[in-house]
């Protein structure tokens, strides 16, 4: 079966067709490392992460790199407040962005470039450009020259004639289209430099990318992703520098996420709206931001709120709740030879992989993968295996959807907790958001259980209203009053 993807060259799905058989040749623009990234910044990440997963899973060796922008105006500036080498700054955050990432579990990439180990090539694709007409020198300052380039604006459908009766740059005598960008700059006093033809400096921000790419994956690539926002000018510009310096076509597939937006506006720095990934996996945890993002399609906006994150908290709960049953049958049932998965709990198993590889080939259909999830959830539970200890094909077929629910649990880098500690971490949550201490639950959990014990029931009923006005849910087990806050 063939995967596409949306393009955004052609603005339509395309069939995809790597390069090299088998292979793929995978490219994402990385944060700028000069504070802690936001959620919004983590939205390619996770869903990139996927995307990879799902090519191997398809049998492609997939190359995926990821980078550090570490030479950048914002890092120099900090540096400069704080009185430190700019590397002090950019290697803070890379540190810091590492912690994030490994919290978020994802897999590594395999490639970390960051700009500051790729000076030597950036040189030489400048000196390309500059040797191929595609780019002019003006007092050290070395521009590309969109005159001379007249595929421009193929990716973001713009054209230079509109964008100049725009005007929405600033003009700049020395350069001989207003749109023309810096490929590379002479620093200020107490910058970082580095040698150049043109003299000490530093490379403007688009071509990191193209340089980056060229030598750790070639002229051509397959995947380029990033958000949005990136399509233009920085994608836009990264096509012109590839084509421009390699006279080949740079990337055959581009991707691009939505934004993470807050009440309409998108999450941005500048706008202040911010919730970065580590508050918000403290607050909450790892899983909710990835179930969080992948319930939504990466194409379409999500707007985050307190009920979308409820939302996804109560649908983990439904995930994890079923893998506690499957973990008390597995560890307190006896495993038969004579046992089989339960049939009509296999085949929906089957049908259900048929669906969700035809929506994840449709351009990553994730929200029909977590509906797939749910549905062989509600076949699991209706099979009230924890009733039928006796029964051979119980444990079996309690494996057989621990096995089903991990693979899909690999591939978005979910359902990996252990479900009894993250069923603990929920209630932390929510009674962390609802300010409540455990102690007055367990209190009135007690409370409920002895009076039940010595048959007095009004201070059972008692107990209960109060536990209910609480927001807690419960049930009355022989082990005792059982409780989960509700969501
Ligand atoms: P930056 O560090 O600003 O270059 O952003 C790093 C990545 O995060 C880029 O791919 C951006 O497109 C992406 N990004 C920034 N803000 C958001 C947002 N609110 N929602 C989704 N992606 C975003
Ligand atoms: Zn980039």
């Amino acid at each position: 079966m063939t995967i596409k993807l949306y393009n955004t060259l052609s603005n339509s799905k395309e069939t995809f067709t790597p390069l090299e058989e088998g292979k793929v040749k995978m490219y994402l623009c990385g944060p700028t490392v000069y504070d802690y990234l936001h959620i919004g910044n983590f939205r390619g990440a996770i869903f990139f992460n996927l995307v990879r997963n799902w090519l191997e899973l398809s049998g492609y060796e997939v190359t995926f790199v990821y980078n550090y922008t570490d030479v950048d105006d914002k890092i120099i500036n900090k540096a400069i407040a704080e009185g430190v080498d700019s590397t002090v700054i950019s290697e803070r955050f890379i540190a810091e962005f590492e912690k994030d990432f490994n919290r978020l579990g994802l897999k590594k990439h395999t490639h970390n470039p960051k700009v500051t180990e790729f000076m030597d090539e950036i040189v030489e694709y400048v000196a390309t450009l500059v040797k191929n007409d595609k780019a002019y020198v003006v007092d050290g300052e070395v521009f590309y020259s969109l005159d001379n380039f007249s595929d421009y604006g193929k990716l973001s459908n713009k054209n230079l004639e509109d964008l100049n009766a725009g005007q929405r740059v600033e003009v700049d005598n020395r350069k001989k289209n207003p749109y023309d960008f810096v490929l590379w700059k002479p620093s200020k006093e107490g910058e970082p430099s580095w040698d150049s033809p043109w003299g000490k400096g530093r490379p403007g921000w688009h071509i990191e990318c193209s340089a980056m790419i060229k030598s750790i994956l070639g002229n051509t690539i397959d995947i380029h992703g990033g958000g949005i926002d990136l399509i233009f000018p920085h994608h836009e510009n990264e096509i012109a520098q590839g084509e421009g310096c390699n006279c080949e076509k740079y990337c055959n597939y581009w991707m691009h996420n939505e934004f993470i937006n807050m009440k309409n506006e998108k999450m941005s720095k500048s706008l202040g709206n911010v919730i970065t990934g580590r508050a918000f996996m403290d607050q909450y945890h790892p899983e909710v931001l990835k179930f969080l993002m992948l319930s939504a399609h990466y194409r379409s906006v999500l707007t985050m709120s307190d009920d979308k994150i409820h939302q996804a908290i109560s649908g983990l709960r439904r995930v994890y709740e079923t893998l506690n049953t499957v973990e008390t049958v597995l560890s307190e049932f006896e495993q038969s030879d004579a046992g089989k998965v339960n049939k009509t709990f296999s085949q929906l198993l089957i049908q259900q992989d048929a669906k969700i590889k035809k929506s994840m080939n449709d351009d990553f259909g994730t929200g029909e993968l977590i509906a797939s999830i749910f549905e062989v959830i509600r076949a699991f539970n209706a099979l009230n295996i924890l009733k039928k200890k006796k029964d051979p094909n119980s444990w079996t077929t309690a494996n057989a959807l621990k096995e089903w629910i991990c693979r899909y649990g690999d591939m978005m880098a979910l359902f990996k907790e252990v479900p009894s500690k993250f069923l603990y971490d929920i209630d932390e949550m929510m009674l962390k958001e609802k300010k409540i201490d455990r102690a007055t639950v367990d209190a009135l959990a007690s409370k409920r259980d002895e009076a039940r014990a010595n048959k007095d029931w009004e201070s059972a009923d008692q107990a209960r209203d109060e536990l209910h006005a609480l927001g807690i849910d419960f049930q009355d087990t022989p082990d005792g009053v059982k409780w989960n806050v509700k969501v």
